[in-house]
């Protein structure tokens, strides 16, 4: 590609997840905006991979649930002008350290609420990574369709909760049997739930003064009185619409709409493309900036898919490309290794089907096939220059395991496939102290499911795992740590990198010890 190509190409962008707690409409909306861009015929698509029934130890079904969830993780599609990228973020027993990684790879986010329910803790917590990120968060507040919570309600909580603060692009005008439809303050236009219940135009135009001109039936509805003063006061006491603010991640956005009825999707789709930004510099690890429209190809891997299918061993190794263009078959560096590997193997993915990809560039995702190349984190590179991306962040994880081999004799497998795996980024893993016991760590349940398949089928050492349920776990500096500190109310542990910490009960038990040791420092991970 020349250069200037490759710019437009960059500039058309946009890459983005959607975040929310489990049952918000998450996938409802990600059907809806697929639909839109023509990237699937039938709602339902996406869906489908939530009907089957899913037993945890049926490894089939998980496979089945796997092989559906690599093809959704990654849904590309062309709107307006822009290459849509949306990356998704499994919630349900599909959460895991991958989940928050993949926020590690997108340049803004879509914060899905439930109207009725507000803002639920799966939602902070995803909201608190992008925050840390400083990249644009938007608000889709759903559900509209069914009586929920006052919007100025949930203003205040998005205020109060995740202490960001809002602009509301538009406001409900009713809500549940009673929703007219949304008073778009941005475009200064209504938009009717029911255009067919007036003159079936589904905009009414504003005047100056953000009043219906002339006559409308739902000028004479008493809602429409009491939407103006809510939206006059809107308009006096909350926040400006601010661009830059927007972009910093200091403001969200907020949308009001139904993504079951397709109500508020397109305006929100439209107005979001506007917005979103497109992929920028991203940096290494000496703390240069490298542009996306710089022309040697360069990436890094934020997500490893292992193939749960004993037959295929094969893994995806999924890279944001940060910048240039990949091209099928190019040669690349591997940064950790020095190693060069051929890009043969390459996959994309679209909704319903994954398609070979011959080139992508800036902004875009591919998926390798990986055979044990790759780990969490790694830089791929072309070009003379060696480059290293910054190191991903680690979670603090929130379940443990007791672990051990079963068979003794199977001890050597055992400890390098714990040692493979946790460096691969697929789980964390602890030893106690004086007895040297091990507990892997992870923040989704489907993290010592997978651990457990691939040690049996990859390093062919059957494990055994005891539940220690949830712990909070704090890092505590090694120099001021007195082992006496250590209780019946936690566990004193330490990571693979030697630093010790605590994995108290819950809790009230770490503000139990920060009471006793008022002047020790314990930290979290993110
Ligand atoms: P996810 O878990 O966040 O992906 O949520 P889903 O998209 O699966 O939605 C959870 C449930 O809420 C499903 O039964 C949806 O049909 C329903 N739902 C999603 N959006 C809306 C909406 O706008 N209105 C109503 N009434 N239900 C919705």
């Amino acid at each position: 590609m020349m250069e200037e190509q490759l710019k437009q190409a960059v500039d058309a962008r946009r890459t983005f997840a959607i975040i929310s707690h489990p049952d918000a409409g998450k996938t409802t909306i990600t059907e809806q905006l697929l639909l839109f861009g023509g990237a699937i015929r039938n709602a339902g698509t996406v869906k489908g991979k939530k009907t089957g029934n899913f037993a945890k130890s049926d490894w089939m079904e998980i496979e089945k649930q796997r092989g559906i969830s690599v093809t959704s993780s990654v849904m590309q599609f062309d709107f307006d002008g822009k290459r849509v990228n949306i990356l998704d973020t499994p919630g349900h027993e599909d959460f895991s350290e991958d989940t928050y990684r993949t926020l590690m790879a997108v340049d803004a986010a879509v914060m899905v609420v439930d109207t009725a329910k507000g803002i639920e803790a799966q939602t902070k917590k995803l909201f608190q990574v992008c925050r840390m990120r400083g990249i644009p968060i938007f608000t889709f507040m759903n559900k509209l369709d069914r009586d929920g919570r006052e919007p100025l309600d949930l203003l205040e909580e998005l205020e109060e909760v995740l202490e960001i603060d809002s602009y509301p692009m538009n406001w409900p005008i009713g809500m549940g049997k009673g929703l007219e439809g949304i008073y778009d303050l941005f475009h200064n236009r209504i938009e009717l739930y029911h255009p067919e219940k007036y003159d079936g135009e589904r905009f009414i135009p504003l005047n100056e003064a953000g009043e219906i001109e002339g006559e409308h039936a739902l000028a004479k509805d008493s809602i429409y009185s009491q939407v103006l003063e809510e939206v006059e006061l809107v308009r006096e006491a909350g926040n400006e619409f601010d661009e830059a603010a927007i972009a910093a991640g200091e403001l969200t956005p907020v949308f009001f709409g139904s993504a079951l009825t397709n109500f508020g999707v397109e305006t929100f789709l439209e107005t979001f493309l506007q917005f979103a930004p497109e992929p920028s510099e991203h940096k290494t690890q000496e703390g240069e900036e490298i542009s996306p429209y710089e022309e040697d190809f360069s990436g890094f891997v934020f997500k490893i898919q292992a193939n749960m299918n004993p037959a295929h061993r094969d893994r995806i190794a999924f890279v944001r490309i940060c910048s240039g263009e990949f091209e099928r078959g190019m040669d690349v560096f591997l940064e950790r290794t020095g190693k060069k590997i051929k890009l043969a193997n390459v996959t994309q993915f679209m909704a319903d089907t994954r398609e070979n990809v011959e080139n992508a560039v800036a902004g875009d995702i591919i998926g390798l096939y990986d055979t044990g190349n790759y780990q969490i984190g790694d830089t791929i590179y072309t070009g003379k220059l060696k480059v290293a991306y910054e190191e991903l962040p680690q979670f603090t994880p929130e379940m443990f395991m007791k672990v051990t081999a079963k068979n003794v004799l199977k001890q050597k497998s055992f400890h390098k496939g714990m040692e493979q795996l946790v460096q691969e980024g697929a789980i964390q893993m602890y030893k106690t102290y004086h007895t040297n016991d091990y507990i892997i760590g992870a923040v989704g349940q489907l993290q010592f499911e997978v651990f457990q398949h691939r040690m049996l089928n990859e390093y062919n050492t059957e494990v055994i795992m005891t539940p220690m349920g949830k712990k909070t776990a704090r890092w505590i500096d090694p120099e001021v740590l007195d082992e006496k500190m250590s209780s019946s109310r936690n566990i004193l542990v330490r990571d693979r990198f030697d630093q010790p910490l605590f994995l108290f009960e819950n809790e009230f038990a770490m503000r139990w010890f920060n009471d006793k040791y008022p002047d020790v420092e314990l930290k979290a991970l993110l």
